[in-house]
């Protein structure tokens, strides 16, 4: 059984019934919709093919909706613009016609450059410098050769603009997912806990309260990952725009830092882009892309995440498999049970963690209402499953996410823990998933159903 869970985006190569089925039976949890591309009724459409595939498998699966935030783009470029060393480009708040006057997506960053900054441009395949501002635009001195097109991306990663990381496009993104009942929704360019907060905001004005993850990808969110963790349900290590604007050298180190963090707070944390670009046009991934992946799980990711490779990519499925086969080698060497100062509200799940060491169970089964003590058992890393009961399809499909969870299935309507354990019990020899005196060991609250009520362990034998 996998512990580490596989995020799949979905794009022309897989958005189809039958890509989507196979993606599920190889492995994947959870699906991520990016909202930088396709329009609602495209989105909508693949909301409902994942959901019937996921009702048809029997396997709940997630989906994420990834809205794009503040990406900076330039504009129209007519053909290719070919850049060398010391050339000067205007980066200018309209289009003039001039070959090297480029426009961009959001004008009133011309105000905020100022001279001596970097500009860079194609995910940092061009960088430059600004060398003197105008009213309505700024003079960029190119520092190397390179080839620029339309809509490239624009990063500027000195700067200290204030721009809101949801923009209006997010906001009617935002609306229409809390409408198609979206599990998670990840918010790019977070710079600060008010960015969340306002995705959150938006999110409940629509009565949707979906799990609500922070894309890590500018310095500021690097800066701010305290209060950014706080408020959000979890992080991605959203390392294409994060090696841009904080340079490739430190994206590990940063990896590393982001993930023991989310560990601790017991927050579910995924590794993206770039694990297995090569897969995009070749069967085989290299060397390093899977030494990679190893490496992001022996961090602690909780998941990690394919972009290109499932949505343009020719091997999808391929690249899934691979994943998951890095994934079981690795859990091998896998350093289970973390050590915290336990705090008051996780001591029952370092309690559960003790006692697996104790009495080496086959499962841990948890009944947890709003997915805090399965996250919070997840935590310690046990070397058994957690099989994650709740009365709520949503909570047990964000579930999805975390590292170890396996969501079991829905039970609505019981209160008492003996009626529960009843039930439970039906449940396993329905489904036959263990032996005759296997161990188990169980939590729930004196009253089931009620969130943060969780104050019994029970060991049970099958
Ligand atoms: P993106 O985010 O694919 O939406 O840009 C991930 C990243 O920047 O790594
Ligand atoms: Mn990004």
């Amino acid at each position: 059984m996998k512990r580490v869970k596989i995020i799949a985006t979905v794009g022309p190569s897989t958005n189809s019934k039958e890509a989507i089925e196979e993606l599920i039976k190889a492995g994947v949890d959870v699906f991520r919709l990016n909202f930088s591309h396709g329009d609602h009724d495209t989105h909508r459409k693949t909301i409902r093919m994942i959901r019937e595939c996921s009702r048809r498998l029997s396997k709940p699966v997630a989906i994420l909706q990834d809205i794009s935030g503040p990406k900076i783009r330039i504009g129209q470029i007519e053909g290719l613009l070919q850049l060398k060393k010391g050339d000067v480009l205007r980066l200018a708040k309209k289009d003039t016609g001039d070959r090297y006057t480029v426009s961009v997506s959001h004008p009133e960053i011309i105000d905020f450059i100022k001279e001596g900054e970097s500009v860079f441009f194609a995910d940092g395949s061009i960088r430059t410098t600004a060398l003197k501002k105008h009213r309505d635009y700024v003079e960029l001195v190119v520092e190397n050769e390179g080839v620029l097109s339309s809509k490239k991306g624009l990063n500027l990663p000195n700067s200290n603009l204030r721009i809101s990381a949801i923009t209006r496009k997010d906001e009617e993104d935002l609306a229409f997912g809390a409408g198609e009942g979206v599990d998670i929704v990840a918010v790019s360019f977070v710079n600060s806990k008010e960015d969340i907060i306002k995705a959150k905001d938006i999110l409940n004005s629509y009565k949707a309260n979906p799990w609500v993850i922070a894309k890590i990808e500018t310095k500021r969110g690097v800066e701010n990952i305290g209060e950014i963790l706080n408020h959000s349900d979890g992080l991605m290590v959203a390392r294409g725009d994060l090696g841009i604007e904080v340079g490739l050298e430190k994206v590990p180190v940063i990896q590393k830092r982001l993930i023991k963090k989310a560990n601790a707070h017991a927050k579910p944390v995924i590794v993206a882009t770039q694990m297995l670009l090569s897969m995009v046009n070749s069967p085989y991934p290299t060397r390093a892309e899977v030494s990679d992946i190893a490496n992001a799980l022996l961090d602690g990711a909780d998941a990690v995440m394919l972009s290109d490779e499932t949505t343009v990519g020719e091997y999808p499925i391929k690249a899934v498999e691979m994943l998951v086969r890095v994934i079981i080698e690795t859990q091998k060497i896998y350093l289970y049970y973390k050590k915290y100062e336990a705090y008051d509200e996780d001591a029952i799940a370092a309690s559960v963690a003790d006692l697996c060491k104790g009495i080496n169970p086959k499962a841990v089964i948890s009944f947890t209402t709003s997915g805090t003590t399965a996250k919070n058992i997840a935590k310690y890393r046990p070397d058994v499953p957690i099989y994650a009961i709740t009365n709520s399809e949503d909570v047990l499909r964000r579930l999805s996410i975390v590292w170890g969870v396996e969501p079991l299935c829905v039970m609505k309507g019981v209160k008492e823990p003996e009626v529960y354990i009843e039930r439970l019990k039906e449940i396993i020899a329905q489904r036959q998933m263990f032996k005759e005196s296997d161990k188990l060991i169980l939590t729930m609250g004196s009253i089931i159903g009620r969130e943060g009520s969780t104050n019994m362990i029970r060991v049970l034998e099958v």
